[in-house]
């Protein structure tokens, strides 16, 4: 069944270097990736300074289509993370990823999620000036310079207010038009952020925290890790990850259609309590599916366990 995808191109959207993180785990398959050179902006930055059009899957499946368009290929990848404080747990970062491949040869769209603690998302204000360099240092090692980039910001944004003239030509690619200049009665255009990204020393850091600040509304710079993939080992392995996790769906043809990549496309809470049986929020069972047909197979839980502990339980724990 893997013989299916020998030497068939696969479009790989991105700028930023995952191909080569996938390329261990799916070069064996005989998929043959192709990094294509698509700028996604358009469709969200980390930097807040374009919002994503629609939800990380719909994102992440247009992103994929894309590539395929640009390049001619019937098979696609994309991946789109999504970081921030935990919703549950406020303290902690939380990183979803979200990897999808479309294969337009067996008519399956199939998406791969990853959630975890183990990103250097940060997000802090700070005030140019005084002792700048002894402020920054915890949060440059906690984003961890110089094997991870930083970026910077204005803290907070007026596109009807610009002040953008301390931002570089590059930070505002993106901004007001060129050629023509205004006249004072045209109204205020309204300007793109101005975002420094790929900082990776303390010095460019330190540089472009006074500048941001300048053009903030407020007078303070934000600070951020900078989350693309090529500024970012720690989430490239994770995006590695996903390409094991593809590798083995594809690996796993349907039982009915025969099509590879069947596999875990959802779970059913409501394992029971252990003294009472009354439903809980833990996974009871698995529901294994075709992307091609509507084959499904539910399976127990994958550690065997059939009870809940009494702790989980609304009734014997409320
Ligand atoms: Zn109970
Ligand atoms: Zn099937």
């Amino acid at each position: 069944m893997i013989e299916r995808y020998r030497g068939q191109r696969v479009a790989v959207a991105t700028l930023h270097g995952k191909a080569e993180a996938l390329a261990p785990a799916l070069g064996p398959l005989g998929l043959m990736l192709e990094a294509v050179p698509l700028d996604t902006d358009a469709l969200g930055t980390f930097a807040g300074d374009v919002e994503r059009p629609g939800s990380a899957r719909e994102v992440v499946v247009e992103k994929a289509r894309r590539g395929m368009a640009m390049s001619g290929c019937a098979l696609g990848i994309a991946t789109e993370g999504s970081f921030g404080p935990d919703p549950l747990l406020g303290f902690l970062p939380r990183h979803e990823e979200l990897l999808a491949f479309v294969d337009d040869v067996h008519g399956q769209v199939i998406v791969i999620e990853h959630f975890g603690h183990d990103t250097n998302w940060v997000s802090k204000p700070i005030a140019p000036g005084e002792d700048l360099m002894a402020r920054l240092e915890p949060l440059l090692a906690a984003v961890g310079l110089p094997t991870h980039a930083a970026l910077v910001k204005p803290n907070r944004w007026l596109p009807s207010a610009p002040r953008a003239e301390t931002a570089t030509a590059a930070e505002t690619d993106a901004g007001a038009g060129t050629g023509t200049a205004p006249r004072a009665t045209d109204p205020v255009p309204a300007v793109r952020m101005p975002v420094a990204k790929g900082l990776s020393t303390a010095a460019a850091v330190l540089d472009a925290v006074e500048r941001m600040a300048a053009a903030s509304a407020d007078g303070l710079a934000r600070v951020e890790a900078d989350l693309r993939a090529h500024m970012n080992p720690t989430r490239l392995r994770v995006i590695a990850s996903l390409g094991e996790a593809l590798r083995d769906r594809l690996a796993t043809p349907c039982p009915d259609c025969g099509v590879p990549g069947f596999g875990r496309i959802h779970v059913d809470a409501g394992l029971p309590c252990e003294l009472c049986g009354t439903p809980t929020d833990l996974v009871r069972a698995e529901v294994h599916g075709c992307s091609a047909c509507a084959c499904r197979v539910t399976q127990p839980r994958g550690d065997g366990r059939t009870t809940a502990d009494a702790g989980h339980c609304p009734e014997c724990n409320p």
